[in-house]
């Protein structure tokens, strides 16, 4: 069976196409889903009955099930959802004045292995396809539509579990239908990609004639204390990953973010504020402040407030823009592969 909130408009039209219909069809079978939000084929009334017979041969609109649900007392929801083969995945929902965003994850685990991150502790099981992640927001959604207060969501980042550059085509596909003026109309700008920095894809990113954004987890400004929180970085060193990030910005005409997690006593330092400095100067990004998120799974400390504000105002006086980012659902294991860590079955 096909999914087809896995398909992006152009790939549902050549689809469609094998099986004799008229590429109008593909718009047609969108408006029905992402407009009309019906989830069965026999509600599509102005398909003809034979083509719904077809269509409930080989295709299906099933979404992720609910494993676990919590809410936090800022309103945050966070689901552990579990797919057609039991590998489950987080997903968030967070409410800024705003709109409403949802963090979703690309992948089962994740291969990077940053030593910081619950995410990464057994590995990458899986690819997600691009119907699990248009399922995640979808899901989001029927929670929302539940609360009936006509919201929907509105904001879309791609920091769950998961390094998306290291399933490119699945993520690109999402971006896609979530953005498609048919599909869930989501605009490119509410649209964020985060990597750990994979240059070859940050530049093929550059190229997709996207514009959504990119933030790049950078958390270290010199080799040495990158190396030791992420392992990615022996394979693409920062005077690799830097020329990447410069091109993207003269392709894409877009500047990046740079988030920068604050682990007391490791990366804290003014010492470090400056060198980030120096780093970032020759580009137009603008960084991120990420109080950490602590684990049981390793010995990380967050930074105090006073130590992040030091740290804030080094980078503002030397004219580098820079936002500390607002907190959610600390009360429910808000941190990446915290819930899935918790519930701790093997999928
Ligand atoms: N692999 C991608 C996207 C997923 S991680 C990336 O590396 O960007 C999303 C962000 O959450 C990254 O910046 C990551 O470094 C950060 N992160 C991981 N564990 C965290 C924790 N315990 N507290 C706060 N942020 C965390």
């Amino acid at each position: 069976m096909i999914n087809l909130y896995g398909l992006e408009l152009k790939k549902l039209q050549a689809l469609l196409t094998e099986y004799g219909q008229k590429p109008y069809r593909a718009i047609q079978l969108y408006t029905w889903i992402y407009e009309k939000k019906v989830t069965s084929f026999d509600e599509m009334s102005d398909v003809s009955l034979s083509f719904r017979e077809i269509l409930n041969r080989d295709f299906c609109l099933s979404l992720p099930k609910i494993h676990t649900k919590q809410v936090s007392s800022d309103g945050t929801v966070k689901l552990l959802l579990e797919l057609e083969d039991g590998y489950k995945v987080e997903t968030v929902l967070m409410r800024y004045n705003y709109g409403n965003a949802v963090c979703v994850s690309s992948q089962v685990g994740c291969n990077m292995g940053c030593s910081f991150c619950s995410s990464g502790i057994l590995g990458k099981q899986r690819n997600l396809l691009p119907h699990e992640m248009v399922g995640q927001v979808l899901t989001i959604n029927n929670l929302l539509k539940e609360e009936g207060r006509g919201q929907h969501v509105t904001h879309i980042v791609v920091m769950g579990t998961g390094e998306p550059f290291d399933n490119y085509d699945n993520v690109m596909d999402f971006i896609r239908i979530v953005n498609a003026q048919k599909g869930l109309a989501i605009g490119a700008r509410h649209i964020t990609v985060s990597t750990c920095g994979l240059p070859d894809r940050i530049r093929e990113y550059a190229k997709e004639g996207l514009q959504t954004n990119l933030a790049i987890s950078l958390h270290a400004p010199n080799n040495e204390l990158r190396n030791k929180l992420m392992k990615i970085n022996k394979v693409y060193p920062l005077e690799v990953l830097f020329p990447a990030i410069k091109e993207y910005e003269q392709i894409a005409g877009r500047r990046v973010t740079y988030e920068y997690l604050l682990l007391e006593g490791i990366n804290d330092t003014k010492e470090c504020a400056e060198e980030l400095i120096k780093l970032i100067k020759g580009t137009n990004g603008y960084v991120n402040l990420i109080p950490y998120n602590e684990t049981n799974k390793n010995d990380y400390k967050r930074s105090s407030g006073n130590r992040v504000h030091t740290f804030l105002d080094i980078l503002m006086k030397n004219g580098v823009k820079a936002t500390i980012r607002k907190e959610f659902g600390s009360d429910i294991d808000a941190a990446c592969g915290q819930l899935k860590a918790k519930v701790g079955d093997q999928k």
